[in-house]
């Protein structure tokens, strides 16, 4: 008896490792220590374009950069292959599983890459979610995320763009490259028309692919008066020698 409580009380409360979902307790940052160090490996991996390993390489996609972006940096780069299961559930567990371990782990990441360097003043904000996917899920992660990182840093939050009712585009990761970007086009607007101007800012988000939501944020931003956009992001998913992304 006392075991199968013992058990169904492990089921309950025992936390789950975000990446390879194993049920242990004293687990710290919402993963496993394994699926920790998988994570370091992924951000010494090397950047196909400029030699340097992720967490250094200042690469920036082409379509942000379309949108006026200078300024990008991430933690790892993703690539998909059963090696990398892990990091493809921790996004999950971020994205569908409210995994606030796993965000505030992210965030923490995300601030050491600057280590406070960023300008004081700047306003972390992030691009929105489908108004689908907040309510299938009941939450927006990136809003998280940034939320999170903006009390690490210790900078404003604020919620600065939004999403036009009147389009209802289809989920990125259905799309193709080509259609990535026009399924974005005037997709984002700023929450007021001041709500931008004269900032700097700081675009979070959690995983980039063709960077086209990305780079209509920025440029939408910088239409309103933004004085700076620095972009950070968990992940740029890149497909080794398939993918022309820069
Ligand atoms: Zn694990
Ligand atoms: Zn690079």
């Amino acid at each position: 008896m006392r075991n199968i409580l013992s058990t169904l009380h492990d089921l309950i409360f025992v936390p789950k490792c975000g990446g390879c979902h194993t049920r242990m307790r004293n687990l710290e940052d919402g993963m496993c220590t394994s699926c920790h160090r998988l994570y370091l490996d992924e951000k010494d991996e090397f950047c196909d374009f400029c030699g340097l390993s992720a967490s250094i390489c200042t690469c920036i996609p082409q379509n942000m950069m379309i949108g006026g972006c200078i300024d990008y940096r991430k933690l790892i780069f993703y690539r998909k292959n059963p090696h990398t299961a892990p990091i493809h559930n921790m996004f999950y567990s971020v994205k569908r599983s409210y995994n606030l371990a796993l965000i505030d782990f992210f965030a923490d990441e995300l601030y050491k890459i600057d280590k406070g360097m960023l300008p004081k003043d700047c306003v972390v904000t992030y691009a929105p979610r489908l108004k689908k996917s907040v309510k299938k899920y009941g939450y927006d992660h990136g809003k998280l995320l940034a939320e999170k990182y903006a009390k690490v840093g210790e900078y404003r939050f604020e919620t600065l763009i939004k999403r036009k009712n009147k389009y209802g585009r289809s989920e990125q990761k259905l799309l193709n490259f080509r259609q990535r970007a026009a399924n974005v086009k005037d997709v984002f607007s700023v929450t007021d028309e001041k709500a931008a101007q004269g900032k700097h800012i700081i675009l979070i988000d959690d995983v980039v692919t063709s960077g086209a939501t990305l780079g209509e944020c920025v440029s939408v931003l910088y239409a309103a008066g933004a004085r700076s956009v620095t972009c950070r992001s968990i992940a740029h998913t890149y497909r080794k020698n398939k993918q022309k992304n820069y």
